[in-house]
């Protein structure tokens, strides 16, 4: 129940670890996109406001001559113009710096009760070259729609309390400027002057340095600009004559001003691909590339941490089973040996066939319990790194047959047929005999265990051209492909549930041993093995050619 417990836990941990990777992950790379597009959006916002100020520059321009006009007395106009047929020449200097302003062509003034949507009405036309005003009834026709708009406009603004400016100023489209002109002690209207607007001058000298000023080349900015007149729809100005006004094109689009002059005019704006959006785009990527990489790592590390503790907890499990297993058969021999000799020395035993029963006893429980801890010895001896091999030139062949020459009989016995085939040609390497016994003993000792139905044992030496290879088969129970990359791990056991196997004795330290003293000695060992038809090991150490010296 507790190892469950413990076992979700781990789980439920790495599964937190995990989810808290992913989660923060996906959050950066949100923010980082978010981070993106406020930079985009206010890089776009900036160039936005940029219209504002092509807007606010050309009103400026428009307006600057009339600047003075607010601080004049304007209730002289009505009885100069009775008395002398002129404006009042404060207002003279006023038309003309406007006059000589590019943006107008004529200036008109419309008394208060005259109508200049009929013909023939005596309105009063400014002439530059004389300075002064003088009454014609020659005028555009222009002038009924924008002394209209003032009229209508002007009384509005009177009827506010509040108003207290002596003039109030009006666009009709692109055409004309009208100035309400006001007597504020009375509030009441005294004329509209009328300042006709040079159209091709705006849009032939005045739009298009500005434009081209603010947004340039498109191809640098990423940004086109057109100025289209929307009741013909009509491009007045762009800012890039190569690229066409395409309204799929367009990304914003505003009036040419707020405050309503040039009404029929609109400022069209459209995104390009821009190198400040591309700019932020491949920051965007890098910064993806690091976090993908920095979150790899991190993934990595939590991964290899939890893979280590569970190898690590592995390791614990089958170091504690060891340890009781081995206080057990330990103890079981010593035992066994106790309980003999005491009845030898007790005189209890006295017959020769008992007491040499005994005796054998004794000795295979001393063997086996030399065995056991000749084993444990080479497995501190592994552990503690102090492994010092001897290796000298030896035939690899001759090593086996001199190792089956004092054990076959002791296989034999065992009801073994022992096989061993050998090839004629050289199998020298260079090896510690004593690892060797080791290792071929091991290994024969497991074919042995683990043989049951067919007895059968073959030694093989072989070789090619830089390797000798020995093998030893059994066809015994074999090993589950599962458990084949495991059985060379210090305290490994494959986990039988029948109990015939569960009998066989072992702590799963041979084959580890063995595998490191093959290692020690430049060789590799590998197994082949089917369940149930049986396993062979095959050992393999580098050749040493025949003529190579004996170091
Ligand atoms: P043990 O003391 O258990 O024999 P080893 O390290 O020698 O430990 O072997 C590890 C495991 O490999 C054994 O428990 C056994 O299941 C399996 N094994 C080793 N050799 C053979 C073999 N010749 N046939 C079948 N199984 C084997």
């Amino acid at each position: 129940m507790k190892v469950l417990r413990n076992r979700v836990f781990r789980w439920g941990l790495l599964m937190v670890g995990l989810i808290a990777i992913i989660t923060l992950t996906g959050m950066n790379v949100l923010s980082l996109y978010d981070l993106r597009d406020r930079m985009v959006e206010s890089e776009e916002e900036r160039r936005i406001d940029q219209l504002d100020e092509i807007n606010d520059s050309i009103r400026n321009q428009i307006l600057a001559p009339l600047r003075g006009l607010y601080k004049l007395e304007l209730e002289p106009i009505e009885s100069s113009i009775q008395q002398t047929g002129h404006l009042p020449n404060n207002i003279q200097d006023v038309l003309q710096r406007s006059s000589e302003s590019p943006f107008f062509t004529n200036i008109y003034f419309t008394p208060e009760g005259t109508d200049p949507c009929t013909d023939n009405a005596t309105i009063y036309k400014y002439h530059e070259d004389l300075n002064e005003v003088n009454s014609t009834s020659e005028y555009p026709d222009l002038l009924c729609d924008g002394v209209g708009i003032a009229r209508t406009k002007t009384r509005i603004q009177l009827n506010d309390f509040n108003y207290r400016w002596n003039n109030n100023f009006e666009f009709d489209t692109h055409r004309s400027l009208n100035l309400g002109l006001i007597n504020l002690a009375e509030s009441r209207l005294i004329g509209v002057l009328t300042l006709t607007l040079d159209q091709d001058y705006i849009v032939q000298e005045v739009l298009p340095p500005l434009l081209e000023n603010y947004f340039g080349d498109s191809e640098e900015t990423g940004i086109v600009v057109w100025v289209l007149d929307w009741p013909d729809n009509n491009v007045i100005a762009t800012s890039d004559p190569d690229v066409e006004y395409d309204r799929d094109l367009r990304d914003y689009r505003m009036g040419f001003s707020g405050s309503g002059f040039f009404d029929n005019w609109s400022m069209n704006l459209a995104f390009l691909q821009s190198p400040v959006t591309t700019a932020y785009n491949e920051t965007l990527l890098k910064n993806l590339f690091v976090l993908g990489v920095a979150v790899l790592f991190l993934l990595g590390a939590l991964i290899f941490m939890f893979v280590t503790a569970q190898r690590e907890r592995h390791l614990a499990q089958r170091q504690a089973s060891f340890l009781a297993n081995v206080t057990h058969e330990l103890k079981t021999p010593l035992a066994v040996m106790q309980a003999a000799g005491e009845n030898i020395s007790d005189g209890r035993v006295t017959e020769p066939k008992r007491l040499k029963q005994y005796g054998e006893h004794i000795y295979n429980e001393s063997i086996r319990l030399r065995g056991m801890i000749e084993k444990l010895l080479d497995v501190a001896r592994v552990d503690s790194g102090q492994n010092m091999i001897k290796a000298a030139p030896y035939e690899i062949k001759e090593l086996l047959a001199k190792y089956l020459s004092e054990n076959r009989e002791y296989i034999e016995k065992k009801g073994f047929e022992v096989i061993f085939k050998s090839p004629d040609d050289n199998t020298r390497s260079l090896v510690d005999s004593d690892n060797f016994e080791t290792i071929v003993n091991n290994l024969t000792e497991n074919a042995l265990k683990y043989s049951s139905d067919e007895k059968y044992i073959e030694y093989q030496v072989s070789t090619d051209k830089n390797n000798v290879y020995f093998s030893i088969s059994d066809r015994g129970q074999g090993i589950a492909k599962k458990d084949q990359k495991n059985i060379f791990k210090k305290f490994y056991r494959v986990e039988k549930s029948d109990t015939q196997s569960q009998k066989i004795k072992g702590h799963g330290l041979g084959l580890s041993i063995v595998k490191n003293l093959v290692e020690l000695n430049n060789g590799t060992i590998e197994v082949k093995s089917s369940l149930g038809k049986g396993t062979t090991f095959i050992v393999r150490f580098p050749k040493l050619e025949a003529d190579e010296n004996q170091n």
